[in-house]
């Protein structure tokens, strides 16, 4: 047996012992992975900054905090969130009891990705726990450091036969997607997002998908120019534009174009100083091979700032870019998500021409609005499709429990955070009870049918 078949194989004998239903058990479970972050934020800090130059206070603005606000909440509301839900009866259940009963799937397999590599990775993993199921991890190689940190970890602090943790790249990987599991919880790539579901339909395993897209901002001329470039700036440059939701490109019409240019520089100059490579809180491209991706990008556009850039460092400065030839130079066919620090800004003649370019494309992530006006909001909100929706900010919406997060089309499938997370990964089962007395009452339902039967 392969270590992958023997850590699912564990991990289903764990689960149906039935501890991992007792709410009792998956509270302490909870509580557990709590004093991990508690206890270990200089491993994980130490980990995360060699693997993204991420600094001590981002890692835990952006991973932990996040994850720690998570788990208070399914602790909390755990009990309610578990019970029994009732639901309305029809006519010939009215003395029935009829709820929902929301249940353990079983084993699921959760997929992380690196660029947040605790918060996409453990986030589902507290609702699997919550939920009552036993879970295998896996976190992304590509974050060498976190991954080796998780693996270590997590075995010291929450049921090690339950939730696994395998390391371990692309064969570890398939040779996992050959087990079968209960649900799969994905965050990565479209392309992969495929294979992952190629996969599961082996076995008619329900996923979840978290991928990415291209996720538009468009700014209306009339807001406020300043305000609107620091959010967006800070939305862009966090983690070094290496963020699902981190916008994309800029939409705006000409006459703003150049206005929108100078606010993010200084807003960049603000967040970053002068010099961006000795700044701790700017972060640097995950590897080589993305490096260089990011780069090939570059070519050809008009560089409005920065562009500088170290190959060795995967070090690449904060680089809005204009683009005047919109239609040629950006199509979507083939053209994935940036995923790095280039901000293109791209003119449209209004918002009718804005809503027509989003929808040319796949359905984004996230879809970015600043406009003091609700029409101009409201119509950007009605007339495109994107898994969330923000206006007149970034990012914030990941931060917001009671929303569900998740993409649409391309951008993904299913949802999670907080109570979502529960639900994704339990099954509602739709329970009647009826007792075995006023059996007149189910005549008419037997044959033989006759109008006379039914009063009519
Ligand atoms: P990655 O390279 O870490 O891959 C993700 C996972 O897939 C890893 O665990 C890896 O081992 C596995 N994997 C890679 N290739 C595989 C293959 N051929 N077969 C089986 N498994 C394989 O991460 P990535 O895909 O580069 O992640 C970045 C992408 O993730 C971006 O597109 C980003 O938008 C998206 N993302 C989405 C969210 C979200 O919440 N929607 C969050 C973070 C990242």
């Amino acid at each position: 047996m392969s270590r992958e078949q023997q850590a699912v194989a564990r991990a289903r004998k764990a689960f149906e012992t039935g501890r991992s239903r007792s709410l009792e058990y998956r509270i302490l479970q909870l509580k557990n992975l709590q004093r991990l972050f508690e206890e270990k934020q200089k491993e994980i800090a130490e980990a995360c900054k060699k693997d993204l130059n991420k600094s001590e206070v981002g890692m835990q603005m952006y991973e932990t905090l996040g994850l720690e606000g998570e788990i208070s909440l399914a602790v909390r509301k755990l009990k309610e969130w578990a019970a029994p839900r009732p639901v309305e009866k029809n006519l010939l259940t009215l003395s029935d009891t009829v709820y929902i009963q929301p249940e353990p799937l079983g084993v699921v397999l959760i997929i992380g990705a690196w660029n947040y590599p605790w918060a996409v990775t453990i986030q589902p993993l507290i609702g699997a726990i919550a939920a009552g199921n036993a879970a295998v991890v896996k976190p992304s190689e590509v974050c060498v450091h976190t991954s080796k940190v998780m693996e270590e970890l997590l075995p010291i602090y929450i049921d090690k036969e339950l939730y696994p943790v395998v390391t371990g790249g692309v064969p570890e990987t398939q040779e996992l997607l050959r087990q079968r599991f209960d649900h799969i919880f994905y965050t990565g790539n479209g392309t992969v997002g495929k294979v992952i579901m190629e996969a599961a339909a082996k076995h008619l395993t329900p996923v979840t998908l978290e991928l990415g897209g291209k996720s538009p901002c468009y700014i209306d001329k009339n807001c406020d120019i300043t305000t609107a470039c620091r959010r967006i700036t800070w939305g862009k440059y966090t983690n070094c534009g290496q963020t699902c939701i981190a916008p994309d490109y800029i939409l705006c019409e000409p006459s703003i174009q150049d206005r929108v240019i100078e606010e993010i520089k200084k807003s960049i100059k603000d967040f970053y100083t002068d010099d961006p490579k000795t700044c701790p809180d700017y972060g640097r491209i995950i590897n080589q091979r993305h490096f260089k991706r990011i780069m090939a990008m570059m070519e050809g556009s008009t560089v409005a700032a920065g562009g500088d850039s170290n190959e060795s460092d995967c070090f690449i400065g904060k680089t809005p870019t204009q683009k005047t030839q919109v239609k040629q130079e950006i199509t979507f066919e083939g053209f994935s998500p940036i995923f790095g620090p280039l901000l293109p800004i791209l003119p449209v003649s209004g918002l009718d021409e804005a809503i027509k370019f989003i929808n040319k494309g796949e359905k984004p992530l996230a879809l970015y609005v600043f406009s003091p006006d609700d029409k101009v909001i409201n119509r950007m909100r009605d007339e495109t499709s994107s898994g969330g929706f923000l206006a007149n900010d970034c990012l914030v919406h990941f931060s917001v429990s009671s929303l569900p997060f998740g993409g649409v089309g391309n951008s993904g499938m299913g949802c999670y955070h907080g109570k979502y997370t529960f639900d994704q990964l339990s099954h509602l089962r739709g329970c009647l009870i009826k007792k075995l007395k006023m059996e007149g009452v189910n005549d008419m339902r037997y044959p033989p049918h006759t109008a006379k039967k039914l009063g009519w």
